[in-house]
């Protein structure tokens, strides 16, 4: 069986209309351990040729042989495999990748057959000794020679073994010395072993050959046959022949296939610092493209740090005020008009404190009072305070103090404005505290809210306030401070209002055993909405009627989480176009490398890179170079963060290293998702179109 066989090959080009034939019907079979020559004048064919026996393009008709294995009916990364184990291509132009050093090229087919660095680089460096060029091992092509630059591609071709060496006019940019000195290469490789097919047009290059094959229009015109007496060499070139040093290098297959795991490894070092260099020689356009990226990601996130450090403050400010709250008043708007439902009852109150999922009921002790000092006054509402008001009502003291314990106990009559009421009674340049105050009870007491609700007056009935027919005297109050809210948002609407000791407020001002409103503090073991379902469950019970209205802290809470949620999603969604559109150029900049590096894929292809291989290097470029990008944008924005930190203290951004985790991740997917096109694209180029482009 012959190592090579054709059986009526054809290739055809179509173009437009006209159909060449670069092949047409050829049959031959070259023997393991020949030197043949393909001749023939330009456009013959030769090229043609070369490519279908190196598996670099298949045959429009007609069956290809190697070793008896039909190459036809091999998948594309068997192809690759029997590129990179059997062959060993030199080229006319060298096709050498200009961006790695002698030893790296020649180095390049070991990559694909998963041979670690080290291994790599001593052979490639041993081989290259042997070829002449120990001292250019770090040259890269364009500080080479031609005829160096040719070595380096013979030992390339030797790398992974070299069974059968391809040469497409190796001679043809060389000098008449460098060439001579490669036939003489070529013609020891052969007695190493090798089986060699050289290409050329020159008769005087054919004559060194021990078989010459000419072609004409694709057709073959002449064959000299296979010498007679020919011997196939031994088993295969083998490592043995290292031992000679005057030896070019024929060389062992390389050894057993490398492990699965090995492999990987060596794919992806390899993928990632070939993604290294090629954004590294490119550095405006890296820089360009990561720019995006990095603008994106610091968009994205920079303004959920700021939008979720706005909801934080926000929603903690409601928070304290509402959660586990709900505010119970009496009346409500389905009652006729001018219905006076009653206030609701201690024993009423005291009902609710054994239900589940109740802590404390407080009853809301309020009602407008008619404040007076000096020629002014005003119509304040005033409340019942004790120890924990300062923090329920969200309030901070803005001169003098609260109300002391000593206060509190023993119902002091002593008073706390807001900055409404103080305004509305003394001037501005005025302290009020320790000034006198008189209250009159005007008997009317407030709903919740200051006045929403209808006014009652004190002689509703089931009320035992007769002795508040008749309005009090006015009392007199010291005002021992004044307060305003500890909240940057505008809640106080309405009337000023004023706070005494509660303990006060029932002995001076307002002495009825029922309120008019009160607030139920849950405990949190419940759902608040079952929670108000039994309280309004009982106070039906004992009131007969739903005579009352309820507001929950906590429902309407949610509602306003939700919908400051939805803001934050509305941004985010910018932040995420922002990064969309950084994509999109990684992606072009990526589809222009795939186009510009055409020739570096070919050459890969050559020299045995799988389909994945290709895909996963163009894949990984993306994703690195999105990786850095994120990183940048990652860096900005955790600086901007403390800056604006440090700049001002109402809103404090932080950005969690959780944050930073995703932010980076998301920057690498962004790689993938856009690196996948220009990466098919690239894994789809066929060898031979690849290597044709220049
Ligand atoms: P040689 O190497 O002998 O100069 P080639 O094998 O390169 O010849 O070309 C043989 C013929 O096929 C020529 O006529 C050439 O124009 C044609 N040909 C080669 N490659 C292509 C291609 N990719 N598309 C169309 N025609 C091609
Ligand atoms: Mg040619």
């Amino acid at each position: 069986m012959a190592l090579i066989e054709l059986h009526g090959v054809s290739r055809r080009y179509t173009l437009g209309e006209i159909e060449v034939r670069a092949l047409d019907g050829i049959t031959l079979a070259i023997e393991a351990g020949e030197f043949v020559a393909i001749m023939g004048q330009s456009g013959s064919g030769k090229s043609t040729l070369m490519n279908v026996l190196g598996c670099l393009d298949n045959p429009t008709e007609g069956r290809f042989l190697i070793d008896g294995q039909d190459a036809g009916q091999l998948g594309p990364d068997e192809l690759a495999a029997l590129r990179r184990e059997r062959f060993g291509f030199i080229f006319q132009r060298y096709h050498l990748l200009p961006h790695l050093d002698a030893r790296g090229n020649a180095a390049l087919p070991a990559v694909y057959a998963g041979v670690g660095a080290s291994a790599r680089g001593a052979r490639a460096q041993a081989l290259l000794e042997r070829l002449g060029l120990g001292e250019r091992l770090h040259h890269k092509p364009n500080e080479l020679s031609g005829g160096q630059q040719q070595r380096v591609s013979i030992a390339r071709a030797l790398m992974n073994g070299g069974q059968i060496i391809l040469a497409d006019e190796p001679t043809g940019a060389l000098d008449s010395n460098s060439g001579a000195e490669m036939l003489r290469l070529l013609k020891e490789l052969n007695a190493a072993g090798h089986t060699i097919i050289l290409v050329t047009h020159d008769p005087t290059v054919a004559a060194h050959a021990q078989r010459v094959i000419e072609l004409r229009d694709g057709h073959v015109v002449k064959d000299d046959g296979t010498p007679a007496g020919h011997q196939a060499p031994g088993p295969q070139p083998t490592a043995a022949a290292h031992d000679a040093p005057a030896e070019p290098a024929p060389s062992s297959p390389h050894a057993a296939p490398a492990g699965w795991l090995r492999r990987l490894q060596v794919q992806w070092r390899e993928a990632l610092s070939t993604a290294w260099l090629s954004l590294q020689g490119n550095r405006l356009r890296t820089f360009l493209s990561m720019l995006g990226i990095s603008i994106g990601i610091a968009s994205v996130v920079s303004i959920v740090a700021l939008t979720s450090a706005a909801r934080t403050t926000f929603e903690g400010e409601f928070q304290g005020v509402m959660s586990g709250k709900i505010w119970l008043w009496r009346g409500n708007s389905d009652l006729p008009p001018g219905a006076q439902p009653p206030s609701f009852r201690l024993s009423e109150l005291d009902a609710l404190r054994s239900l589940p999922g109740v802590a404390s009921v407080q009853g809301e002790r309020q009602l407008n009072a008619q404040l007076r000092q000096g020629a002014r006054d005003s119509s304040v509402q005033v409340r019942g305070a004790d120890s924990g008001t300062l923090f329920e009502r969200k309030l901070k003291v803005d001169s003098g103090r609260f109300f002391s314990p000593y206060e509190l106990s023993v119902g002091a009559q002593v008073l706390v404005l807001d900055e409404q009421s103080r305004k509305a009674l003394f001037k501005d340049s005025e302290s009020p505290v320790g000034k006198t105050v008189l209250v009159s009870s005007s008997g009317l007491a407030g709903g919740l809210g200051g006045g929403g609700e209808t006014a009652s007056t004190a002689s509703a009935e089931g009320l035992p306030g007769g002795a508040r027919a008749t309005p009090p005297a006015p009392l007199p109050f010291t005002v021992i401070g004044t307060v305003k809210a500890d909240t940057q948002l505008g809640f106080d609407f309405g009337n000023g209002r004023a706070y005494v000791p509660e303990r006060t407020f029932i002995q001076r001002l307002d002495s009825r055993p029922a309120v008019d409103a009160f607030s139920v503090q849950m405990d949190f073991t419940q759902p608040p909405e079952e929670v108000l379902r039994h309280i309004k469950h009982r106070l039906v019970a004992l009131r007969g009627a739903e005579n009352f209205s309820s507001w929950s802290g906590d429902s309407e809470f949610r509602k306003m989480q939700n919908f400051s949620a939805g803001f934050a999603a509305l941004f985010a969604g910018v932040g995420a176009i922002a990064l969309l559109v950084g994509g999109v150029g990684v992606m072009n900049i990526m589809l222009v490398s795939v186009s510009e590096r055409t020739r570096e894929i070919g050459i890969r292809m050559a020299v045995g890179a799988r389909q994945g291989d290709v895909r996963l290097q163009f894949l990984i470029e993306a994703v690195v170079l999105c990786c850095l990008g994120g990183l940048v944008g990652v860096a900005f924005s955790w600086l901007g963060a403390q800056a604006l930190n440090a700049a001002q203290d109402k809103l404090f951004v932080s950005v969690s290293w959780a944050a930073l985790g995703v932010a980076f991740a998301v920057s690498s997917a962004v790689g993938l998702v856009f690196g996948t096109v220009p990466a098919r694209r690239a894994a789809a180029l066929s060898p031979v179109d690849a290597l044709a482009r220049e």
